[in-house]
């Protein structure tokens, strides 16, 4: 077996170490700093991020009701300052996003317009055992075309639901049975598994089909790099508070391709979908923004908006690029470790190949849900913030802009004192 390098070394020359101290740490009990591996379930909160709302707090006291029109951000165009850099995170036009609502709302109102169920075409293709909120969505959105989600939802996986599922799985089926899907909702990253999926090929053999192919990039944005418009995606969505750090139930987003930008698509209307050069004319009529825009519905919250806003300063200065490298690099060392030396406690379930999955680790702890759990809360206790799921994994996930590879040797030490 290789020694591994020294940690220390590997930050030395970790090019992005600096940005560690542009995020706040938790403090242990005890007064250190946590070791933080949760940034997949909330990222961090940025140092700027307070700076950020506090000037939406001051523009409210100080302007009122003209802070919509004035000030350094003004809040009527306050949406549009996230379009670049979310465009920049997902590989899409300008136009094709939009930062808005949350990404449970987000999924509603894009399977709105692009599940459309006709005749034998009715059908949606999800993974096995998806994210329950995807799941709930994609039933009830069934149920509102008095469909039966029994017949018109179809769970695709091989085996359990903690294995990896093959893109050719997908392909095969849709070559089968693909003129009976309407929709194909998947995601870019699985949440339980951390597998990262072709999203490229996915699309295509949902377009061969006659399917539409949309993409839940909850795990996926800011995590791994994206080419929505490219791989040709018709919609995404996302949340924001995951690997994006914008805070406890930040404003999510979507993407829209360009080619259905503009489109007659069924659409859930409200004012702040109107184009703004005509929303305040209070006409009758809805005339569509350009883009993405259209699917909003209201004003956006600003105080939600504000730490986004800052978070995404941080994806602008360090590049996805340079994340993704020091990214693969992290979780690789991350992974030897664990095969080097908890191997007796650890099963890892995230694929191998750094191409297949983004900064998490999803850990399947030897001796089952007891064993699982006592770990994971003598790991809290000694400030090691991962994430339990059931019924036997434990999510550790060092992210780019703030974990440093001392932080996965030291989750090693920890796990080590814990299991002794
Ligand atoms: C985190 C996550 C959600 C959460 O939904 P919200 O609407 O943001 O509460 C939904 N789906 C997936 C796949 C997720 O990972």
């Amino acid at each position: 077996m290789n020694a591994l390098p020294d940690p220390e070394l590997l930050d030395r020359e970790d090019s992005l170490r600096g940005f560690r101290e542009d995020f706040l740490f938790p403090q242990r009990e005890d007064g250190g700093p946590v070791l933080y591996f949760c940034g997949n379930s909330l990222g961090l909160q940025p140092r700027c991020v307070a700076g950020f709302v506090q000037e939406e707090l001051d523009s409210w006291r100080e302007l009122a009701v003209e802070g919509h029109f004035r000030g350094e951000r003004p809040w009527t165009r306050y949406h549009e300052l996230l379009r670049a850099p979310l465009a920049k995170l997902t590989g899409a036009l300008p136009a094709e996003v939009v930062a808005m609502n949350t990404l449970t709302v987000n999924l509603h109102l894009m399977m709105v317009s692009f599940y459309r169920p006709e005749g034998r075409r009715n059908r949606v293709l999800i993974e096995r055992q998806p994210f329950p909120s995807d799941r709930y969505a994609v039933e009830s959105q069934v149920r509102l075309h008095g469909l039966d989600p029994s017949e018109c939802i179809v769970e695709l996986g091989a085996g359990e639901a903690d294995r990896i599922i093959d893109e050719s799985l997908i392909e095969s089926f849709l070559e089968r049975e693909g003129d009976r899907i309407a929709l194909v909702l998947w995601p870019g990253v699985h949440y339980a598994t951390g597998q990262r999926f072709d999203i490229r090929r996915i699309t295509r053999a949902a377009h061969a089909a006659g399917a539409m192919a949309g993409f839940d990039l909850a795990h996926a944005i800011g995590n791994v790099p994206l080419a929505l418009h490219e791989d040709g995606a018709d919609f995404a969505a996302w949340c924001s508070y995951k690997y994006l750090n914008g805070g406890p139930g930040a404003v999510a987003g979507c993407f829209v391709h360009e080619r259905h930008l503009g489109a007659d698509l069924p659409r859930l209307q409200g004012w702040w979908g109107v184009d703004p050069e005509a929303r305040f004319l209070m006409k009758p009529d809805f005339q569509p923004a350009p883009g993405a825009d259209a699917w909003q519905l209201s004003n956006p919250p600003i105080l939600a908006m504000a730490p986004l806003c800052a978070a995404l300063q941080s994806f602008e200065a360090a590049g996805m690029h340079r994340l993704r490298n020091k990214s693969r690099q992290l979780t690789g060392y991350l992974e030897s470790l664990v095969q080097q030396r908890l191997d007796g406690v650890f099963e890892i379930l995230t694929p191998a190949e750094s191409e297949r999955r983004g900064c998490q680790l999803s850990l399947r702890v030897h001796g089952g849900r007891d064993a699982g759990r006592k770990l994971f809360k003598r790991l809290l206790r000694a400030g090691v913030v991962s994430d339990w799921r059931e019924p036997d994994v434990i999510r550790v996930t060092p992210v780019p802009i703030y974990n440093s590879f001392r932080d996965c040797r030291e989750f090693t030490e920890r796990v080590l004192e814990a299991t002794s």
